[in-house]
């Protein structure tokens, strides 16, 4: 007896391409490794989707009892713009556009981001390292590979020999890229090689693991090889396996690092160290913007501070942390989602009805009412598709058909006895609050209250005027509430009212 609750859970792992069944290395702790973000500028959608998905698994794993190391890195360095081994860092490019030393960058967006996981009410890991923090970890691993004769040294540069770990070993096991592609493919790239750091490759498959700074580079540090930094692949290795040992449980990230970034990290683990560094690697699928890929690039680029307050020519409004969040978890994860404002509108009012429905349960009490709706049945299957790999849009769906039973009880058309009441309420708000991370808007419950009073008031004013014949003045309060977006129904038990969007 671990303390683990029974559990069925299987996850879809990219490297076998198939939905294998979870069973940590060690039985009752899990380690588990998502990549972090390059801090070099407010985040987006593309960072709401993984550290959501991965929040998600976290908190269950959590929940059924395991003893889970989350380790998210924040790269503050070597990461170079378009993610290959040429042009300038991040970092330091977007240091010099603002006039800020790149450690003033770091933490800049490295708070945004912060802010941004805290509104979404993503967890914050159990360790969260940075690149730059990590040096020596990287200088150590990167004399292993070339101990292992898997590295070479080219004016101060290191470079990873793909090749000559190929003929060992599986290079493309995870993304199925076949080597002779890759180099095939990089042949007839129009890009000439003489482009910085690109002629000093053997090969156009090999990567940098550590390069030698120009003179106008900043972020430097000594090493055998030259004054310089790490690839930006190596730092998930040197860090993963600093905090987490290889081989490890869960790798996580978006799609877009499963090539080159997590076959590379594969590739360096192996070299360093003999071992397959990850047992499972789980990827998100992308996020598009009314049915377009997103980015900077393509004129989309919309921060998440941005849809929290609306301030982008693209968005009609504001959307909620808990919008976003909600909508995210609508689609399950290996699946593309489609952003846009009609879906997010829907999507409020949909997370909306969700949380109505668990505040309704606080207030319901058992009743005698022959109960007719099979409990157990909807609590196994909102677990069955969780541990589906993480169906978290079957589970929605499951708890709309909780809210609408939620509904049925307070109308008095099923009953529940005390017992079975409770345990609805419990795993209800387990499966709500605990495991999908649903929380009550910020405020929200506060401010509700007193817009209910306050309509209280006005719609009974409205109904003395209306006594009175003073049609003018319950015309009037009516205009105005609907101006504000409050529709106000008239029926024969007196007036109900609700929020528009
Ligand atoms: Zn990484």
């Amino acid at each position: 007896m671990n303390g683990i609750k029974k559990h069925n859970l299987h996850i879809y792992n990219s490297l076998t391409r198939k939905k294998e069944r979870f069973e940590p290395l060690r039985s009752s702790s899990v380690g588990m490794y998502v990549c972090g973000p390059t801090v070099y500028g407010d985040p987006h959608l593309g960072h709401a989707r993984p550290y959501t998905t991965f929040d998600v698994l976290f908190r269950y794993l959590v929940y059924l009892g395991y003893k889970v190391r989350y380790v998210r890195n924040i790269t503050d360095v070597g990461h170079l713009v378009n993610d290959a081994d040429e042009g300038a860092d991040k970092i330091a490019q977007k240091a010099k556009l603002e006039q800020l030393e790149p450690m003033e960058v770091v933490q800049r967006y490295t708070n945004s981001f912060h802010d941004a996981m805290r509104m979404l009410n993503n967890l914050p890991p159990s360790i969260e390292p940075s690149a730059a923090g990590h040096i020596p970890e990287q200088i150590k691993m990167v004399q292993e590979i070339l101990d292992a004769g898997l590295g070479y040294i080219t004016q101060g540069s290191v470079y990873f020999d793909v090749s000559k770990y190929a003929q060992g070993h599986d290079y493309g096991q995870l993304s199925g890229k076949v080597l002779e592609d890759l180099i095939a493919s990089a042949d007839r790239d129009e890009t000439p090689r003489s482009l910085e750091g690109q002629d000093e490759k053997r090969s156009p498959a090999d990567f940098a693991i550590w390069k030698k700074a120009l003179p106008e580079h900043i972020m430097r540090w000594e090493s055998p090889w030259s004054d310089g930094f790490p690839g930006w692949h190596l730092e998930c290795s040197a860090m993963s396996r600093k905090y987490l040992g290889f081989p490890f449980d869960i790798h996580g990230g978006g799609m877009d690092l499963l090539f080159p970034h997590h076959e590379c990290e594969i590739a360096q683990a192996q070299a360093a160290t003999g071992t397959s560094p990850v047992k499972y690697w789980m990827h998100n699928n992308m996020i598009t913007l009314d049915g377009k890929k997103m980015g900077k690039s393509y004129g989309n680029g919309i921060n998440l501070h941005q849809f929290f307050t609306g301030d982008h020519p693209l968005l009609e409004q504001a959307y909620s942390p808990m919008t976003v969040r909600f909508y995210i978890l609508t689609a399950h994860y290996r699946s593309t989602l489609d952003f846009g404002n009609e879906a997010l509108k829907a999507a409020h009012k949909a997370y909306q009805r969700l949380m109505n429905a668990q505040d309704l349960l606080q207030t319901l009490s058992a009743s005698k009412n022959q109960n007719n709706w099979d409990l157990a049945a909807w609590e196994k299957n909102c677990f069955d598709v969780l541990d589906d790999d993480l169906n978290t849009a079957q589970l929605i769906a499951l708890l709309f058909e909780g809210a609408k039973q939620a509904n049925l009880l307070k109308e008095g058309k099923i009953g529940m006895d005390h017992s079975q009441l409770e345990r609805f309420k419990a795993i209800y708000n387990t499966l709500l609050t605990d495991i999908l991370g649903l929380r009550a808007e910020e405020g929200s419950h506060e401010s509700d209250h007193v817009l209910e009073g306050v309509m209280d008031l006005v719609l009974a004013l409205r109904h003395d005027a209306k006594l009175a014949k003073d049609w003018a003045t319950a015309d009037k309060i009516r205009n105005r509430l609907t101006e504000m977006r409050i529709k106000v129904m008239d029926g024969k038990d007196g007036s109900r009212w609700e929020k528009g969007d």
